[in-house]
């Protein structure tokens, strides 16, 4: 595959080497045009990768067959992992969707996993691990200086931020920071389940459980590893994992207080906290506001989670990351002037990252409301009816 001689010069570099990052350096490769990637982690082994993520025909799915991997996505993938049950705190069934082999548009994958289908197909020499970038700087030619926590310095044509939700990039482009969705969840994991738990595995079923009432929530999900990551969802104030008086740092004394939060909750559901091994971790769900835009500037851009950081609810962030990595890159192949490309891929990228953005603001509000498995119930029904 070919490029222009000018594009052979251009210096690019994505920060980060997340789904975004490394789906659009494996698509550049692919057509010819190198790029350098710079990533905090201080190796490909250093961090758990987390839960499971159901990759979408239309965007995921599409991106992996531009990077050429997507039959080996295809045997990874776990299309048993679209099972989906819905109850409430009471244990009555709303949706109990049992997935047939290898059929569906939104099979699962451990995000360990994609990670490292996408790490084995670059050049492993334009990955540079324990790169923690600390500023960027627009110079007066157009070009950036990058700056890093170990003192490399870098002068590049183009970069594009890769570095999630909280970009040091994205303040280049826009002062619009992640606010709090109103959600915080404490994530745990039962370890083995099958074998384990062999009741609650029976439970959970292949793939999801949202269990949804009184603006709280357990979602469990079961692994490729054998581990069934589960959230316990609040909808409460942004300070409230401060206040709570929960030890986080203490698992047995958080399961005994976040059993008496759910403590009129069917037992089925209390086994998942009763059963939780290993660390109990909070979070704070954040999100960008729905439809940002910025003003193009020469140089610069950004993809995934920097540009349009989403609550989880409409499962498309890995999805979008990884169309957006797609669109970048072909949009560099086909332009012979970086910024061209750039600015049509902002333009194409803020069209369909929006309408994603309201779904999963919608989602949210919907699913921590009253009635919630109801009502999550008819939404499903309608997409399945008009999909
Ligand atoms: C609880 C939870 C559940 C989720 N579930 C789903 C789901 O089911 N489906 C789905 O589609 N999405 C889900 N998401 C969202 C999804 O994880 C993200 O949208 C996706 O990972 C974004 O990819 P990315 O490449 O843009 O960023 P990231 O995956 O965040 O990768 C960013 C990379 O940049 C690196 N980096 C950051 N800062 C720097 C720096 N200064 N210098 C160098 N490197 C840096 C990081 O180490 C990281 O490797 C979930 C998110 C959460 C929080």
């Amino acid at each position: 595959m070919k490029t222009t001689n000018a594009k052979e010069q251009q210096r690019i570099a994505i920060v980060g080497a997340g789904p975004g990052g490394l789906t659009l350096a494996r698509i550049l490769q692919r057509h010819g045009i190198k790029a350098v990637v710079y990533e905090r982690e201080p190796s490909r082994a250093s961090r758990q990768q987390g839960g499971s993520l159901d990759i979408h025909h239309d965007t995921g799915q599409k991106a992996l067959r531009e990077a050429g991997l997507f039959e080996e996505f295809k045997a990874l993938a776990r299309y048993e992992g679209q099972d989906f049950r819905l109850l409430d705190k009471t244990g009555k069934i709303y949706l109990d969707e049992i997935a047939e082999s290898n059929e569906g548009d939104r099979p699962e994958i451990d995000r360990g996993t994609l990670r490292e289908l996408l790490l084995n197909s670059v050049d492993s020499d334009c990955i540079h691990w324990g790169h923690n970038l600390i500023q960027a700087i627009p110079l007066e030619n157009g070009m950036h200086e990058l700056r890093f926590e170990n003192g490399h310095v870098d002068h590049v044509h183009l970069v594009i931020a890769a570095d999630g939700a909280f970009s040091r990039i994205r303040p280049l482009l826009t002062d619009s920071v992640p606010e709090y969705t109103g959600l915080s969840m404490i994530e745990f994991y039962l370890d083995n389940a099958g074998i384990a738990h062999p009741e609650i595995a029976a439970f959970n079923r292949r793939g999801k459980l949202f269990a949804l009432a009184d603006h709280k929530g357990i979602l469990g999900q079961l692994n490729g590893d054998g581990r069934i990551c589960v959230y316990l969802a609040f909808q409460i104030e942004r300070d409230w994992l401060d206040t709570c008086g929960i030890p986080f740092d203490q698992p047995e004394e958080v399961k005994r207080q976040l059993l008496q939060h759910f403590n009129d909750w069917d037992e089925s559901l209390k086994n998942y906290i009763r059963a939780a091994n290993g660390p109990m971790l909070p979070r704070r769900i954040y999100m960008l506001p729905v439809g940002l835009k910025w003003i193009h500037k020469p140089g610069v851009t950004l993809i995934g989670d920097a540009a349009h950081l989403m609550s989880p609810f409409a499962g498309e962030g890995v999805n979008l990351a990884m169309r957006d990595a797609m669109e970048q890159a072909l949009s560099i192949v086909q332009h012979s002037d970086v910024n061209k490309a750039v600015e049509a891929y902002e333009e194409k990228m803020y069209a369909y990252s929006s309408k994603s953005a309201e779904e999963s603001d919608a989602n949210l509000k919907l699913i921590f409301s009253d009635d919630a498995a109801a009502k999550l119930m008819d939404l499903m029904n309608q997409y399945h009816d008009h999909p």
